[in-house]
């Protein structure tokens, strides 16, 4: 069975009564209860655990790690951040959510600052399915529309994306690439922007239907560690005339 660790550092929760009432078990609580709809081994973890919930036991058991930051990025230990990446390249499948753009991890992972434009106004978003052949918008129609959500707004400054599965538009007139792929190592890398924690986006149907396929296309592939390093040739090698 699949197995998805949660991580959320968990602090509008404990300050924030609006994002109590919305997610009164945590954002983690709430993206851990759809997914376990699915036939996968969900576990959360959260910032203020020891390690922040991510022992090396925990890592290593771990196929999908999905994850929510935004207020205390800088909180989260470089030592933690350095496994989860070697996780990462050796296999492990990673989504990033929202203001995760920030975090540490996607950062190191992307080699560029990740800034972007945003606004708080609770404007509508219309989320444009720009890749219908890609498994991560399966179930979906041609757009995903939110009530109200946070805007982010390009320039979002990303490496080009290995795929761009979304477009998001606002009724403020910016634009977003919204759902983004990246292969970094053996690991597969899920960007996605919605997520704004005072706002019910996690209760949407079809945008816990886009995480419950980001983290099945996530999950490690099943091969033999690549050999590197000097090596011999498979065939003899006539010598050069
Ligand atoms: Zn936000």
């Amino acid at each position: 069975m699949l197995k998805v660790t949660v991580w959320n550092e968990n602090r509008h929760e404990q300050k924030d009564p609006l994002v109590q009432e919305i997610y009164p078990e945590g954002i983690h609580g709430a993206i851990a209860g759809f997914l376990k709809e699915e036939p996968f081994e969900v576990k959360t973890a959260t910032l203020d655990e020891p390690e922040h919930g991510l022992t090396d036991d925990v890592l290593l058991g771990t196929d999908v790690l999905v994850w929510w930051g935004h207020l205390a990025h800088h909180e989260v230990s470089d030592a933690i951040v350095e496994k989860v990446k070697q996780r990462v390249l050796d296999g492990m499948g990673l989504i990033i959510l929202h203001s995760g753009h920030f975090s540490k991890i996607f950062k190191v992972l992307m080699g560029t600052s990740c800034d972007l434009k945003w606004r708080e106004a609770g404007e509508k978003e219309r989320i444009w399915i720009v890749d219908p052949s890609h498994p991560i918008v399966e179930g979906l129609g041609e757009y995903i529309e939110l009530e109200k959500e946070e805007m982010y707004g390009e320039h979002f400054d990303i490496p080009a994306p290995d795929q761009l599965l979304m477009v998001s538009w606002f009724e403020g007139g910016e634009v977003f690439r919204s759902g983004c792929t990246y292969q970094r190592g053996k690991g597969k890398t899920f960007y996605f922007r919605p997520g704004h924690e005072t706002y019910p986006t996690y209760h949407h149907k079809d945008i816990q239907r886009v995480i419950r396929n980001a983290v099945k296309w996530a999950k490690p592939t099943e091969l033999p560690k690549p050999i590197y390093g000097n090596a011999k040739p498979l065939e003899e090698i006539k010598a050069s005339k």
